[in-house]
């Protein structure tokens, strides 16, 4: 599989997007600012959406990218995601007072977004003998992360979460894990933040990864716009038995 970096920040500013992955061109994983940095023959690929959770930095750009392919295809994209996530976006995004509610338009007989409701724990088969498979994280709404799964290694992705025994579990579960894409949203000063927030900060996540059996490579990511520098510093140490990179907009991550 070919994982693409559209965006994997906290927020936005020059150079910064946020988080959104491309898989094998077709498939992504939340939508946040970086799907914006997709030419318009790039976003009529996408057949696939799978959300991790509803804040506005995973979805927006599921919005402005529903606008842009309204007259441009003549088949659904599917959006994944769990029955609360579903609920909150179709609730309050595609709503008709925030933006349009693409499930209806053009017409509710072949709309441009059919929402599609995932089981937690249940892979989805995407072909080609990749499979993806949605485990429970703990944030401030209901979200998920996805472990994506081919003969050539396995690739997990956290979504937004803090400390939590569900996360390591099913990680520990899966008989192998190469790669990991884990947030790291604040500095430690920032733990009480961080823990109002449910994000992690390098010394929690360090004691949290003490929790799994497999060692894989780590992408972190999520950090918060101006505090890149002090968070990698921390990382220095608190991570230094592990093998990870700052992952940035426009890396390729391939599993
Ligand atoms: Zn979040
Ligand atoms: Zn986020």
């Amino acid at each position: 599989m070919r994982i693409k970096v559209l965006g994997c920040s906290g927020g936005v500013g020059p150079g910064l997007r946020t988080t959104s992955l491309l898989v094998d061109d077709e498939i992504l994983i939340d939508a946040g600012t970086g799907v914006g940095d997709l030419s318009l023959a790039q976003q009529r690929r996408i057949s696939h959406v799978f959300l991790s959770h509803s804040h506005l930095d995973h979805v927006c750009g599921l919005a402005f990218m529903a606008d842009n392919l309204f007259d441009l295809i003549d088949r659904p994209i599917a959006v994944h995601a769990t029955r609360q996530t579903l609920e909150a976006v179709r609730q309050h995004v595609f709503n008709w007072t925030i933006w349009p509610d693409f499930s209806k338009l053009p017409n509710e007989e072949q709309p441009l977004l059919r929402f599609s409701e995932i089981e937690v724990g249940a892979p989805t088969d995407l072909g080609g003998d990749r499979r993806l498979t949605a485990f429970k994280v703990l944030h401030t709404v209901p979200a998920v992360g996805y472990a994506l799964e081919s003969p050539r290694g396995t690739f997990a992705f956290s979504g937004d979460t803090w400390a939590n025994d569900d996360i390591w579990a099913f990680l520990n579960g899966l008989p192998r894990l190469d790669k990991l894409m884990i947030e790291i949203a604040f500095p430690d000063e920032q733990v009480e933040l961080g823990a109002a927030s449910r994000h992690f900060t390098p010394s929690l996540l360090a004691s949290e990864l003490r929790k799994l059996k497999h060692h894989p490579e780590l992408f972190l990511t999520h950090h918060k716009p101006g505090c890149e520098q002090l968070i990698e510093k921390q990382c220095r140490t608190a991570l230094k038995d592990w093998r990870y990179h700052h992952l940035q907009r426009g890396d390729l991550i391939t599993s």
